[in-house]
């Protein structure tokens, strides 16, 4: 393994790090050298837990063999040719085994590279959907607060989280947002969805009657949001929402980006909670990010309005020039296999109980103002510090990591979204390793 040469680099200074507090981390860095399975190490070989794969997205666990084989394979067969207006066959058959998981009548599958271009390409599908049928007046597009769609500008606008929007100004006209599903007293600490707040979907007519529904495109959300903090929504929310789009012949868009591939313990929230949108963006767990892919799959009757319904030539000007790259077509197929293989949605389904149950045992930790979950997700809310907000997690995470567990943080809310690959010991080390950081940090 050539690990020493990448793991200790001499010079921090050149890289801009994302999301990031460059500073902090130059001064303090904590690397990652190297994964396997359910574990990352460090330059010097110092085990780390992962209890979150990654950035939600290495669900079948690190370095899979079956992945890498897949990918070197491609390399020496194809390294990459276009896809607008040639072909290459790796991408037809990874959009073939898309559609195969898919809800029943989303068959058709486009390609990106990440989340943030499959929300945007998700909002443009929209729109030309809407010109495609003559209803050109349709531009509006709504999103929920706390939402998050990515650092695009349709995805950033559509996104309800301040900090996204706040030090770029230009955002995209035309937008409106849901209220956030999170934050009934009565469903504080709720297991799986909770039970109250169906009738926040109704916020939509209300926008309907300030907006006019000839004027709305499609409404964006995450099945459960993850980036800001594991938000459950409350049983019946979903059906609500579906249950007014189809009723003005508003588009219903999911960002699966996170709930794909199995965090739920199903393929896609969708089959999980019970309800099929006519847009789902994916990306992540889509390649177990060992290469960058994302995908939006569409209902077949929205292929067929704009692609079907065109005149001839070029039918949606859109596409990247990475579009089903033949590596991460590769890797796609190769990361669905092991998802098939090994039934990682199932065992994600399985192990739910044992996972939730650890979870809410945390209840009884100092600061612990709420817990959420929902597959293999907790979301773990402290109080925040007094007038310092998001320090209390941060030190959390830190003591965590230096304990030899990763977590992630958002605000003074701890996300957790382990492998699928998971087991009761990694699930007790996790949650109990969490819990002593939690304690010292109050103590
Ligand atoms: N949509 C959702 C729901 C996400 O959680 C994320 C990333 O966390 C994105 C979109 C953006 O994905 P990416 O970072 O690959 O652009």
């Amino acid at each position: 393994m050539n690990e020493l040469s990448v793991s200790r680099p001499n010079n921090l200074d050149a890289y801009w790090m994302p999301y990031s507090d460059n500073r902090y981390f130059k001064a303090n860095p904590r690397m990652i050298a190297r994964a396997e399975g359910m574990s990352y190490f460090t330059p010097d070989g110092r085990e780390i837990l992962d209890g979150t794969a990654g950035l939600w997205c290495c669900n079948a666990g690190h370095g899979r063999r079956e992945i890498k084989e897949a990918i070197q394979q491609q390399a020496a067969i194809l390294d990459y040719a276009p896809t607008f207006q040639l072909g290459h066959p790796i991408a037809f058959e990874a959009a073939a085994r898309v559609a195969e998981i898919t809800p029943d009548g989303m068959d058709k599958v486009f390609f990106t590279n990440s989340g943030s271009e499959s929300a945007d390409t998700a909002l443009k599908i929209a729109l030309a959907y809407h010109k495609a049928r003559g209803d050109s007046s349709r531009v509006r597009l709504i999103g929920r607060e706390r939402g998050y769609h990515g650092v695009g500008f349709g995805g950033m606008s559509v996104g309800g989280i301040g900090g996204n929007r706040k030090q770029f100004g230009a955002l995209l006209p035309y937008v409106d947002h849901l209220p956030h599903t999170h934050g009934l007293a009565e469903n504080l600490f709720s297991k799986g969805l909770p039970e109250h707040g169906a009738q926040l979907a109704d916020a939509l007519e209300n926008l309907v009657a300030l907006h006019g529904a000839e004027t709305i495109a499609a409404v964006m959300v995450e099945p459960v949001a993850g980036s800001t903090g594991v938000l459950v929504p409350p049983k019946g929310y979903l059906e609500r929402l579906r249950a007014i789009c189809d009723k003005y012949g508003i588009l219903l868009i999911f960002d699966e980006v996170i709930t794909g591939f199995g965090r739920l313990g199903t393929n896609f929230g969708a089959e999980r909670l019970g309800v099929t949108p006519d847009i789902m963006t994916m990306a992540k767990g889509l390649t177990n990010a060992a290469v960058p892919m994302g995908a939006v799959a569409v209902k077949n009757s929205v292929y067929a309005a704009i692609v079907e319904g065109a005149p001839g030539g070029i039918e949606l000007f859109h596409g990247y020039t990475y579009s089903g790259h033949p590596l991460a077509a590769a890797a796609a197929i190769a990361t669905m296999e092991v998802h098939r293989a090994e039934d990682l949605p199932g065992r994600a389904l399985a192990i739910e109980p044992y996972w939730q149950e650890a979870a809410h045992s945390l209840r009884a930790a100092p600061n612990v103002v709420d817990i959420r979950d929902c597959g293999l997700t907790a979301g773990i809310e402290l109080a925040p510090r007094a007038g310092k907000p998001g320090q209390r997690a941060m030190e959390v995470f830190r003591r965590c990591f230096d304990d030899g567990v990763l977590i992630r943080v958002t605000g003074d809310i701890i996300a957790l979204s382990p492998p699928l690959i998971v087991e009761k010991p990694h699930v007790d080390r996790l949650i109990g390793t969490l819990e002593a950081a939690i304690r010292a940090e109050a103590a």
